[in-house]
């Protein structure tokens, strides 16, 4: 199958995934939030790797139930001590201010300051991460070891933000394919120092993006950089009609750290990705789990909302908000590894390999078997197709009634859709199967 993993092979899978890992860390430091420079910046980074169009949509424009907040932005924020020593920078961590918070200059008391601080106390030495976006409060974020070391004294608070009418920023890029039907894949951006919950699936959609770029294409592609939940309600209210093109989706997010794969299926539960995930996985490689929809999660919340009911799973290695690392200072560049991103792309592209190459034919032979062996397709002097290949075979040929699809074919047979999609080409190159669908 000369598929988009067969892509990634070419490329060198060991090579994208040192490749994917260095591009994570260049975003890394970036102090991204739900609007803001950190998340312009962000795409704009992007943009060097693959055309990203970005968009700006202005602050108090109404989206569905939801209106664009005042863009938020960070000069600077700390905590001195009242001899003027500095205790805690966001610059050393961007963890370390309470995303969104509201700007503040004051001078408090340690009881006062600690109303306005998060620690973690399981974890002594994590920074946890935490958002305020809606309701206007100030804070810090730090070790709680830091703060247990902190003496009763007086404290100088700046918080240097910035509240005011601006943009929702999200990034777009539209591969046009031979159908106008449409493969959705949706990253958010809105994590600031967090590699597994953000840029794990930024690094990954923006390198399939990359294998598809210049490929002849059954479907289009449409990749979505946005803020998680504002963003994508965003993107659906700007794109309620053009939505409906959507035949399949995938949100990525959590794809870097050690674990196997999670596949949370669709509201629907039964879409053609549900089981084009659920038959890539099978021949992965790794452990895996496929999860039934739930209305918590990332955006495919909203993909899948009930005005929309679009067919978008999502794809992670561990759950979000399950393992300890989850939105703290933990989830860091060693919490994500080259090896397991590119193992990810590559689940990726297997997947969307599944879904170009579904198709469903018809036997032009179906009394009977079609002698295989006077056309060189069965085992025996001088051919060497292996059993899996003459398997493979017999299955397609049994099953293509017109009714049953390839997909359909390796689900049952068990063996890897490769396989199956490669006889249907040799069968149909050898006028033993008829294409029944028309797209
Ligand atoms: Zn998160």
């Amino acid at each position: 199958m000369n598929g988009i993993e067969a892509a990634l092979e070419q490329r060198g899978v060991e090579k994208t995934g040192v490749d994917l890992h260095q591009f994570a860390s260049e975003l890394y430091p970036i102090c991204r939030s739900i609007t803001g420079n950190g998340t312009r910046e962000t795409l704009k980074r992007i943009q060097r790797l693959i055309q990203l169009q970005i968009h700006e949509v202005k602050s108090g424009a109404d989206v569905f139930d939801w209106t664009i907040p005042l863009e938020w932005n960070v000069r600077e924020a700390y905590l001195n001590r009242a001899d003027g020593t500095r205790i805690l920078d966001y610059r050393d961590c961007n963890l370390q201010i309470l995303n969104y918070s509201v700007p503040m200059r004051a001078r408090v008391q340690l009881d006062e300051l600690k109303k306005h601080l998060t620690t973690l106390p399981n974890h002594p030495n994590w920074i946890p991460y935490r958002t305020s976006y809606y309701a206007p409060e100030w804070g810090f974020c730090m070790k709680h070891k830091q703060m247990q070391d902190l003496e009763d004294d007086e404290y100088e608070v700046v918080i240097d933000t910035t509240l005011e009418p601006g943009f929702l920023t999200y990034g777009e890029l539209y591969l046009r394919g031979q159908s106008t039907e449409e493969i959705l894949i949706s990253v958010h951006v809105c994590h600031p120092s967090l590699a597994n919950d953000n840029l794990s699936g930024i690094v990954v959609a923006c390198f399939l993006a990359g294998l598809l770029r210049g490929r002849r294409l059954r479907y289009s592609y449409r990749f979505v950089f946005v803020p998680g939940t504002i963003g994508a309600i965003t993107w659906l209210a700007k794109n309620k009609e053009n939505a409906q093109q959507i035949r399949h989706g995938l949100v990525l997010t959590c794809v870097g750290d050690a674990n196997g794969f999670h596949y949370k299926k669709s509201r629907r539960g039964d879409a053609e990705i549900d089981r084009a995930a659920a038959l890539a996985l099978r021949s992965c490689g790794e452990p895996y789990e496929v999860l039934d929809f739930s209305p918590y999660g990332y955006d495919e919340r909203q993909y899948c909302s009930p005005g929309f009911n679009l067919p978008v799973g999502c794809l992670m290695r561990s759950v979000w908000g399950t393992f300890p690392e989850y939105h703290t200072s933990a989830d860091n560049l060693g919490f994500i590894h080259p090896e397991k991103l590119a193992g990810t792309l590559r689940l990726c592209a297997a997947i969307c390999d599944v879904l170009e190459g579904n198709r469903t034919y018809l036997n032009k032979k179906p009394f009977g078997e079609p002698q295989l062996g006077k056309r060189g397709l069965y085992s025996g002097a001088g051919n060497e197709a292996s059993a899996e290949a003459i398997s493979a075979r017999l299955w397609v040929l049994n099953y293509s009634d017109g009714r049953h699809s390839l997909l359909d074919i390796a689900e049952r047979s068990a063996l890897p859709f490769p396989a199956i999609h490669d006889a249907a080409e040799l069968l149909r190159e050898r006028d033993l199967l008829a294409a029944v669908d028309t797209n």
